[in-house]
């Protein structure tokens, strides 16, 4: 084996609901204006012509539970509360039909954002990369084998802040469902095993101060929760 300079860097890894093995966090694909309430709040018009990504690194990642520091470089840092769907086969080129048979489970997750720095971006016709892709933006509760979550239907997905609600709207809002996403995404990935897919946030959304505490909830779910500190 190559002898290496540094040892490489580790995969962060997501506890699984009754299992005792941890599910490995690989890359993370993220949906843009998947719900239309939140494309309107956003000032943009949904079109159903074709889904669209970013993506952040792996490094973003980051466990529920923990106390995340405001993030540097902004001064509209905001949650947006996510379905994650936790890819559990190598998926090509799928059909919509055989989509779901690839997924091994779902999360609640926190898309984090720099939203200054991404309507800037926007704005220019630039990448979101400093807006959406930074330390701790992907924060992911423990996840649910898909089989004991059942069918993705009028789930309700949920979040507060300081225990005022925010964001409340249903799973069936989605304007891109998650089998319709995979297929797609599978045309232009060879998706792996421990991918994971942030599927968009529904109307809502809005900037967090130090010491905030939120909490995202999806029925049938482990809750997914964040603590806001002052600027590391
Ligand atoms: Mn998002």
């Amino acid at each position: 084996m190559s002898e290496l300079i540094f040892p490489p860097l580790q995969c962060g890894h997501l506890e699984v609901k009754g299992e005792s093995r941890f599910f490995p966090v690989n890359r993370i694909f993220c949906v843009g204006r998947n719900y239309a309430a939140h494309a309107a709040e956003m000032g943009v018009e949904v079109d159903r012509e074709a889904p669209f990504y970013f993506t952040k690194s792996p490094l973003a990642y980051q466990p529920s539970g923990s106390v995340v520091p405001y993030p540097p470089g902004t001064r509209n840092y905001h949650y947006e509360m996510e379905l994650v769907v936790l890819m559990g086969a190598n998926t090509f080129k799928c059909s919509a039909e055989k989509a779901l048979d690839s997924v091994y489970g779902f999360a609640c997750g926190l898309d984090m954002t720099r939203r200054d720095l991404q309507l800037r971006a926007r704005e220019k016709g630039r990448p979101w990369d400093l807006g959406k892709d930074f330390e701790r933006s992907a924060v992911f509760a423990p996840a649910t084998r898909a089989k004991d979550f059942g069918a993705i239907a009028g789930q309700r997905i949920q979040l507060a802040v300081n225990g005022a609600t925010r964001q409340d709207a249903r799973l069936s809002d989605l304007i891109w469902r998650v089998d319709e996403l995979i297929a797609h995404l599978s045309r232009f990935y060879r998706l792996q095993p421990g991918d994971a897919i942030m599927t968009g946030t529904p109307a809502g959304v809005g900037p967090l101060m130090p010491g905030d505490s939120i909490v995202g909830m999806i029925d049938g779910l482990e809750p997914v929760k964040v603590e806001i500190a002052s600027a590391a």
